[in-house]
């Protein structure tokens, strides 16, 4: 499932230099700056962790990081970012 996703962001921007879907700075990876996508990584490696500890669904982890006070700003701004595209993914399949 983690993988699809990646695959699936790899396919829309094939296009490099790029600006960081979320903030302006250039690209490096999948449509991230260096920052965000260093968040995301740790985001996608840490749900493996949860889901071992709690069973937990990929939404509900990205809105607990979202929510956490504990979480950095650019792992939160990159959980609700993912969040938005888990949403309108559920839109599209009505
Ligand atoms: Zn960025």
């Amino acid at each position: 499932m983690l993988q699809s996703l990646l695959c699936s962001e790899k396919r829309k921007e094939a296009k490099s230099r790029l600006k960081c879907i979320i903030c302006d700075r250039e690209t490096i990876d999948d449509g991230y700056c260096r920052f965000h996508e260093g968040a995301r990584r740790v985001i996608i490696r840490k749900y493996d962790d949860w889901t071992r500890a709690i069973g937990i669904s990929w939404k509900e982890y990205l809105s607990e990081i979202a929510k956490n006070p504990l979480t950095g700003e650019w792992a939160k701004e990159v959980a609700l970012h993912l969040l938005e595209e888990e949403n309108k993914k559920n839109v599209e399949n009505g």
